[in-house]
């Protein structure tokens, strides 16, 4: 027998002086890495993921988890995670999965680009006294206004009046450029997904209803929904396509591009069956590809069949993965009725997807964005969609940066989860979250309060909106129309050439 057992990631050590035996971390912990022996706590650190829960509910502060690093020796090329994942595919013969973002250490754009602020001769806006505008539309916007007029009688008088002329088509209004992305639910807990609607009412702003359907419990949050329409069809129906706010066709995910979707039959419980509308306990398997789209002529087609389902009342945008001809993509997007494409970048996060997609496929949002808002310029058709970019906004600078490279508004994902309780530890997958977040298991779910939920991601939304408020008054500017695509604003730090030509952006100095 060859021995497959791996050293932990984690080492978990309690104080002994401090605990009191209260068994609370064994109530906490959902992967068991605890259980109480008579007068002690037995530690199994193999099974600790380091999500924190236990740390945060001990009420000793007795508890202490260390990343285990002295066990491998160390190797620039086979390093513990690469050896630790050949012995992992050796026992099994199966794909590695993971959760969250990409965790290579490819370059974050965002945080090798710094802001532009007002000195002397250009004066900043002070945003507490004067008006900031942070309402962003989404959607197709007129090339140009035409009016008519009008005759008119008031009292007895005939008067002419303007009237507008021109067809405006349906469009999303935001108070914030901050939209939370699609997490279905089944891979989310329906307490997240409640507390995330609540809060973006409460905000004037969107989320996403994620693949798996709407369910009824969220009903009254359907006017700041977008559902989506993804390659599996759960749940979808011409009540749900018109119950949301406006529609998404989600053909790639940034975090495994090329690929489908799989909620495991364990997260697939009585209510998430009946959402979805497929049998309880069974694989949720989206296809990778649309099995109706092979064109952007077919796009196009489910595009208007979409739009025909809701009398052309509901915007309906295309999310695509941000992958290396994104910009050509997006063009074809643009030309087939779509009112705003979405582009996922490969540090968006997931669920679930295969390791070696989550690490190697795709490119960064950023170089997306600055690719797609060019190409779209050049070709003239950038008022025929909104660019909503995603995968890796973690604070207000990110909102910011992106739109200054040409986004008219982002969606949040782990940042919102982060709100919730998340930290990050990466086994959503496994559906054993001790926060009740990425779990069916009523015991868990029933762990995240949907008052107080709603509360952190709305008072984390308001926060960042402040921030662009700031942001945008120190560089003289007070609109979020007026930062779009507005790159002269950003600067590169220590990027090169290349780099710097593919941001469309200076380097700092000049
Ligand atoms: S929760 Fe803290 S005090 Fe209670 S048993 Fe665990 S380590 Fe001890
Ligand atoms: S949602 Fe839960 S399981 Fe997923 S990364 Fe966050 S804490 Fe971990």
């Amino acid at each position: 027998m060859i021995p497959s057992a791996v050293p932990p990631k984690y080492k978990v050590e309690i104080d002994r002086d401090r605990c009191m035996l209260c068994g609370r971390c064994v109530e906490e912990c959902s992967w068991g890495v605890y259980r109480k022996e008579k007068d002690r706590i037995v530690i199994y650190s193999n099974r600790c993921g380091a999500c924190q829960r236990c740390i945060v509910m001990c009420p000793r502060d007795a508890i202490t988890v260390r990343k285990n690093t002295t066990c491998w020796r160390d190797h620039p090329l086979w390093t513990a995670e690469v050896r630790e994942d050949i012995i992992n595919q050796s026992k099994t013969g199966c794909v590695l999965l993971s959760g969250m973002g990409n965790a290579k250490e490819y370059p974050t754009y965002f945080d090798r680009i710094v802001l532009d602020a007002c000195q002397v001769t250009n004066p900043s806006i002070d945003p507490l006294r004067e008006p900031m505008e942070l309402r962003t539309y989404i959607g197709k916007k007129p090339k140009k206004l035409e009016f008519e007029f009008v005759e008119e009688e008031i009292d007895g008088k005939k008067i002419k009046k303007a009237k507008l002329k021109t067809k405006i088509a349906p469009n999303l209004k935001l108070e914030t450029p901050i939209m939370i992305a699609h997490m279905s639910y089944g891979a989310l807990s329906l307490n997240a997904h409640l507390a995330m609607a609540k809060a973006v009412k409460e905000c004037g702003t969107y989320m996403g209803s994620g693949e798996g359907g709407l369910h009824k419990a969220l009903y009254p949050y359907a006017d700041h929904i977008i559902t989506q329409v993804a390659s599996g069809r759960f749940g979808v129906n011409v009540d749900y396509l018109n119950r949301g706010a406006a529609i998404e066709i989600k053909i790639g995910q940034g975090s495994k591009p090329g690929i489908g979707g799989h909620l495991p039959g364990e997260k697939v419980t009585a209510e998430v069956s009946m959402t979805r509308m497929i049998p309880e306990g069974t694989d949720a398997i989206s296809p990778a590809p649309h099995h109706d789209i092979y064109s952007i002529e077919d796009l196009a087609q489910l595009v208007r069949s979409l739009k025909e389902a809701t009398r052309w009342k509901k915007p309906v945008f295309v999310k695509i993965a941000a992958v290396h001809n994104v910009a050509a993509i997006a063009n074809g997007i643009a030309t087939s009725d779509a009112d705003a494409v979405v582009i996922d970048g490969f540090k968006g996060g997931t669920g679930a997807a295969p390791k070696v997609f989550r690490d190697h496929v795709g490119i960064p949002i950023e170089m997306a964005i600055a690719a797609v808002d060019e190409r779209l310029r050049e070709e003239g058709v950038r008022n025929e969609v909104s660019i909503i970019a995603s995968g890796g906004i973690r604070n207000s600078a990110d909102v910011f940066k992106a739109i200054a490279l040409g986004a008219d508004a982002v969606y949040i994902g782990t940042a919102a989860m982060v709100a919730l309780g998340c930290r990050v530890c990466g086994r959503c997958y496994t559906g054993q979250c001790a926060w009740g977040i990425a779990t069916q298991r009523p015991e868990l779910v029933n762990r995240l309060d949907i008052e107080e939920g709603a509360r952190r991601v709305a008072n984390l939304i308001k926060a960042w909106t402040l921030e662009i408020k700031e942001l945008l008054g120190a560089a003289g500017i007070n609109s979020i129309e007026s930062l779009r695509g507005n790159r002269d604003r950003l600067r590169g730090i220590g990027l090169n050439e290349v780099e710097l030509k593919a941001l469309g952006i200076k380097h700092v100095g000049f």
